[in-house]
């Protein structure tokens, strides 16, 4: 371990216990430059209208490459970021990558066109955060109903506190989505705040609808509740043609997935929307 004292990290990386930790050390550190060593890159994946095939929208997706580690998943770093405080930056340099991405679609043409971000429960609670979606659309020139920031259901825990910000992104007039809905926690009286615009059925469900009975009834269910309470339903995670035709059949208005289309990079979005408008 002599070579430690000249500045080598690695005897340090070798009295944490374990590979995992190392990784975990590089993937913390390595978050904190990633955004100025351009390291990451937002894919799009878009959104059809089911029942007129028409692209209704794209999610905006994060990719992170890691200079040594490689490709690593949003599902790992996410977590990190989120832990370690970087989401609030990272979180930011999304929002603004993808609306300003969606101006650009927008002025080629596809003006109708919209653009969901993920957005974690720390950058909700941030100070600030419906001021900065603010300014953001207003830097873009985004009309805010076509910007929707799809937030996940652990953040309905704290009932009031979630109200509260709603009500300031109400305001300002983005849309609000559930992501991955029917795996957490919301509870049904958050659906009729009248707050949130969109439900996004979990994958779960759509994949595991065409061989189970119960979750085709869930999947049932949750549509005709969707279309009781004036909410939007996008199905998630649609991988085969007999599940995008019987959620079309259900009545299910929107739908995403490898089978519609991967995430793409911006610049093969920009040859999907030409290719589909034609
Ligand atoms: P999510 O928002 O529920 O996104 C859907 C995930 O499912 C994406 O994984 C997408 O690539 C994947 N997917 C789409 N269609 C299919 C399909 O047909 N089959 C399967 N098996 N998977 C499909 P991804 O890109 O790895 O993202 C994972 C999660 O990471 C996202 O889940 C979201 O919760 C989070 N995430 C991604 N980007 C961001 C971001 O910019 N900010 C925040 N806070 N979270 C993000
Ligand atoms: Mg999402
Ligand atoms: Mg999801
Ligand atoms: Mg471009």
């Amino acid at each position: 371990c002599a070579k430690a004292h000249g500045g080598n990290t690695s005897c340090l990386y070798s009295l944490l216990d374990g590979e995992s930790d190392v990784r975990q050390m590089k993937l913390e550190n390595g978050l904190r430059t990633s955004i100025e060593n351009e390291q990451l890159q937002i894919v799009y994946q878009p959104i059809i209208n089911l029942q007129t095939t028409r692209v209704a929208g794209l999610e905006a997706l994060l990719r992170w490459e890691h200079h040594e580690l490689g490709n690593i998943s949003p599902a790992e770093f996410i977590p990190i970021a989120e832990k370690n405080g970087m989401i609030i930056t990272i979180g930011k340099w999304v929002l603004e990558t993808a609306c300003r991405q969606l101006g650009e679609w927008q002025s080629d043409g596809f003006s109708e066109l919209c653009m969901a971000v993920n957005v974690s429960t720390r950058q909700i609670y941030e100070k600030g955060f419906s001021e900065s979606v603010k300014v953001i659309l207003e830097e873009t020139g985004v009309n805010p109903s076509k910007l929707t920031l799809e937030i996940t259901e652990s953040l309905m825990q704290d009932h009031n506190f979630s109200t509260h910000v709603f009500k300031e992104l109400k305001e300002i007039g983005v849309q609000l989505s559930i992501d991955d809905f029917g795996t957490g926690y919301s509870s049904l009286s958050v659906l009729s705040s009248s707050q949130i615009d969109r439900l996004k059925i979990d994958q779960s469900f759509t994949q595991g609808m065409l061989g189970d009975g119960k979750t085709q009834s869930i999947v049932k269910t949750i549509i005709d509740m969707g279309a009781n309470l004036d909410l939007e339903l996008i199905a998630e995670g649609i991988e085969t043609q007999e599940q995008e035709e019987t959620l079309r059949q259900f009545g299910c208005q929107y739908g995403q997935g490898y089978y519609i289309s991967r995430p793409l990079s911006a610049e093969k979005v920009d040859m999907y929307l030409f290719a589909k408008s034609r």
